[in-house]
């Protein structure tokens, strides 16, 4: 329990809590998945007290988010019943747009989620213009809506990367921060952890104490037993590597992914998706001139990587962008640069195979004749995968 806090504390620290208590306000979770459900349903609690002091309605909550949302959101959603409304992404907008993210809000919104790290694209919304658009929000229509900034990869990224950047706890409506231990947090699954700027922004009715384990336990969480195992891992973590070794770790990973994105980028065949890579993780495309004449799709390239037992995804990317298939590289610790170059060298033997391809795929079959189509894809369990019918882009 102890290290619980200890942990918390850290994580409050790295975004920058303006608490001053002895036990910063946070709470353990097995991944973002529960981490965000906490946030949200704390900003759902508060919102809903203010509105029954006011005498108003209380039951249609909407909390909004780009398309780019992971898929815990629509659980949150659907599980709470609060409506979520979706701030498109586009070729152009690639990341959440503040204007039009305050367009979609009412007196009925909890929060405004922005994602550091991206799980489509590896990229973060601006919270920092977010921030800013909506104080002047609220300030002219007298809501005060906040932020929970959904962090799972970036929280433990933009600490050690870009400590000057704001979009953390110095910004004024950010309440509430969510992160995963188990992606740049460096530990095994399941972790995760969520803070709130101060203690009156977790409602009382989310503790829960009981006292048949011999001890008053209290605690704040949709989960009750757990192993501890990864809150050692994380405490070990933390004090083995330090500040700066997280930050040698993380800039490390972040190179190796750069270099990967340009080399990327040399390919003939690909386009990056955006020219930046924020965080150890990017995608990239088939360019639409090469996809037209091409035998292969991405999925082609997925299944031969697969065969040299890389794991690289090929994915549509969310709706309004659903006619992109992409591909998706991460780079954590343990992944090297030698690695890399292996990576790369299957990449170019591959695409070397399936240029010397006489008949189209089945995938890209698929995608010509417009027909929905169930290509055999395998992933890890050897499940099939349904490739839905889109374009080649
Ligand atoms: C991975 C991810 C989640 C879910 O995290 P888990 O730790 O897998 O539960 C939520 N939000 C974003 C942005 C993510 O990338």
């Amino acid at each position: 329990a102890v290290m619980n806090g200890k942990c918390i504390n850290i994580v409050a620290n790295l975004w920058n809590s303006p608490e001053k208590d002895t036990w910063k306000t946070g709470a353990l979770a097995i991944g973002s998945s529960e981490a965000c459900m906490l946030g949200g349903v704390a900003a759902w609690l508060r919102w809903r007290k203010k509105r029954q002091a006011q005498g108003k309605p209380f039951d249609k909550p909407n909390f909004v988010i780009s398309t780019g949302f992971q898929v815990v959101w629509e659980k949150f959603a659907q599980l709470w019943q609060i409506e979520m409304r979706e701030v498109p992404l586009t070729l152009e907008k690639t990341t959440l747009d503040p204007e039009e993210a305050l367009k979609m809000c009412d007196e009925n919104t909890i929060c405004i989620v922005p994602i550091q790290g991206v799980t489509w694209t590896g990229l973060n919304d601006d919270v920092e213009a977010l921030d800013k658009a909506l104080d002047a929000y609220n300030a002219k229509t007298g809501y005060d809506i906040p932020i929970h900034v959904d962090a799972a990869s970036g929280g433990f990224i933009l600490p050690f990367l870009y400590p000057e950047k704001k979009w953390d706890f110095r910004l004024k409506w950010v309440l509430s921060i969510s992160v995963s231990g188990h992606k740049f947090g460096l530990v095994y699954p399941g972790l995760g952890w969520v803070c709130w700027k101060g203690k009156e922004y977790l409602p009382e009715e989310m503790s829960f104490s009981v006292n048949y384990l011999g001890a008053n336990i209290t605690q704040v969480g949709l989960n009750f037993s757990r192993p501890a195992a990864q809150i050692l891992g994380q405490y070990y973590q933390f004090i083995r590597l330090g500040f700066q070794g997280y930050k040698e770790v993380q800039y490390n990973s972040l190179q190796i992914a750069k270099y990967i994105h340009s080399e990327i980028a040399k390919m003939v065949p690909f386009v990056n998706y955006s020219n930046d890579v924020v965080n150890p993780l990017f995608i990239w495309y088939l360019k639409p001139e090469y996809a037209k004449n091409a035998k292969w799709t991405l999925y082609d390239l997925q299944d031969k990587l697969s065969q040299h037992g890389w794991m690289v995804p090929a994915y549509t990317l969310p709706s309004k962008l659903e006619d992109y298939v992409v591909m998706r590289i991460v780079v954590r610790q343990g992944f090297s640069r030698d690695m890399a170059d292996m990576l790369l060298g299957d990449i170019n033997n591959a695409i070397t195979e399936l240029e010397k391809l006489e008949y189209p795929t089945p995938t890209r079959m698929a995608q010509e004749k417009n027909l929905p189509v169930e290509a055999k894809m395998f992933n890890h369990g050897g499940c099939r995968k349904t490739v839905k019918n889109k374009k080649n882009l």
